[in-house]
């Protein structure tokens, strides 16, 4: 996309000082969503910087809950399937499951046991890389599972915590990255 578009689309994201807590910013990307125009450029953006070609994988990998909510939309984009690494405590049995620390405690991954077939090659897509423990947390289920991760696409990162640093040298994008 343009520089115009690409402009357009950054001026839809919102950022909420002070949230889920004091010192965060949180950088909400629903009113692309809700933009006809910014949800397909979104997807034209997001094609037109994957971080491997799309021959070189077979499905999409979305991180619960905001990488569902762009995650299908893509795969359906690309011709691709979808998979959904939701939240401990979610899916009935069987089940895979990673855990992974946070700056307090600790939170958990799952995909159903089933969802990943034998070597299959797999884009992880979520909305924001901070960190990057959840995407490298999602990276595992999927392997655990049978599955090759050949890549990421984020649709922001935050500047300066190096969570691209996380995900094993695999190639990665990131549409904007902001502080
Ligand atoms: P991390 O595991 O630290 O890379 O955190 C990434 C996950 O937390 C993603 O699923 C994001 O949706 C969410 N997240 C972390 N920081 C923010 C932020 N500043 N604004 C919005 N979402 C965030």
């Amino acid at each position: 996309i343009g520089a115009e578009d690409a402009a357009y689309l950054v001026s839809l994201i919102r950022s909420i000082p002070g949230f889920p807590k004091e010192g965060i910013i949180f950088r909400d990307f629903m009113p692309v969503l809700a933009d006809a125009k910014g949800l397909h450029l979104m997807m034209k953006a997001l094609e037109a910087a994957l971080p491997v070609p799309a021959e070189d994988f077979d499905a999409v990998a979305g991180l619960e809950a905001r990488g569902f909510l762009f995650g299908p939309a893509l795969a359906a984009h690309l011709g691709k399937g979808f998979i959904a690494v939701r939240k401990a405590g979610k899916l009935p049995p069987q089940t895979i499951r990673e855990s992974y620390d946070l700056e307090y405690g600790s939170e958990s991954v799952e995909i159903e046991a089933e969802a990943v077939k034998p070597g299959e090659r797999v884009l992880i897509v979520d909305d924001l890389i901070a960190t990057g423990g959840t995407a490298a947390a999602g990276a595992e289920l999927i392997e655990r599972a049978g599955g090759t991760v050949v890549g990421f696409s984020f649709v922001m990162g935050l500047d300066g915590l190096n969570g691209t640093g996380k995900l094993g040298g695999r190639p990665t994008s990131v549409l904007v990255t902001m502080p």
